[in-house]
């Protein structure tokens, strides 16, 4: 599972999955890295939800 400061491999949107203050939902691109939590910039991990189509 993807978590806070790791490279994306897949384009798409996320779900915050362990982090229940703050259940955020992130679209991410390819190549860049994934954000802490928007709101307490806690380390939190992401499950892929939906892949960009393309
Ligand atoms: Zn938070």
């Amino acid at each position: 599972m993807p978590s806070t400061s790791e490279v994306c491999q897949t384009s798409g949107i996320y779900r915050v999955v362990n982090h229940i203050k703050h259940p955020k939902e992130i679209t991410m691109v390819k190549g860049k890295e994934f954000p802490p939590c928007s709101e307490c910039r806690a380390r939190v991990e992401y499950s892929l939800k939906e892949a960009t189509k393309h």
